[in-house]
């Protein structure tokens, strides 16, 4: 069977990204189960980039075929912030309650129309010969009013889906998974593997 290296240390993403390639023909590691180790600095200016730096860097250490991922949240009206800042936004170890009514308040007497915002992860997938193919899935959404629903992490509770009539937090994980950025990029990069 072969081996791909998932790049992250995050188990609840382990679980998703196991989840969605478990029909792949192939035994999908983590960082820790492949016994690597590595502090990369991720200074792209985009989301690939970033995927890409640090799926060549594992690759380029352990000769395996490894998957990397980057994902942030884009606010059109903040040009596009936080975006690739998403993690460090306010500082890494701010409580994202902060991180959330800091961004509400922003956007204070902003309408509706120019809340838009969307999630987007870039999947890098780098292989031994030295190629590496990029994919990348988003979630449309706006900004609402305020925190939202219990489920998912991060910005999900100010993350409105219109079309669902609540935030991705009030969403659960199997149907956030289904609509996801990070769901998407994932399919997308099954593809690429194939
Ligand atoms: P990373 O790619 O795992 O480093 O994630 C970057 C950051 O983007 C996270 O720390 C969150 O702040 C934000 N983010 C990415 N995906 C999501 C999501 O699905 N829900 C909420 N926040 C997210």
């Amino acid at each position: 069977m072969k081996k791909i290296i998932f790049a992250t240390g995050n188990a609840d993403k382990m679980k998703e990204i196991r989840e969605i390639l478990s029909d792949l023909d192939a035994e999908v590691l983590s960082m820790k189960e492949a016994g690597v180790q590595a502090d990369i600095v991720e200074d792209g200016k985009t989301f690939e980039e970033n995927a890409v730096i640090k799926a060549t860097a594992i690759c380029r250490l352990t000769g395996e075929v490894v998957l990397a991922d980057d994902s942030g949240l884009e606010i059109d009206y903040l040009n596009k912030e936080p975006g690739i800042y998403s993690a460090r936004y306010m500082g890494e170890n701010t409580d994202y309650h902060v991180k959330n009514g800091n961004l509400i308040e922003r956007l204070s007497g902003v309408p509706d129309e120019k809340r838009t915002a969307r999630f987007v992860c870039a999947i890098a997938a780098a292989f031994p010969d030295g190629s590496v193919k990029t994919v990348r899935g988003t979630m449309e959404g706006r900004i609402g009013y305020e925190e939202k629903g219990e489920n998912g992490f991060g910005y999900d509770p100010i993350f409105f889906l219109p079309e669902y009539g609540c935030t991705s937090a009030e969403l659960s994980m199997e149907e956030k998974n289904k609509i996801s950025h990070r769901g998407k990029a994932l399919q997308a990069i099954k593809e690429e593997l194939r």
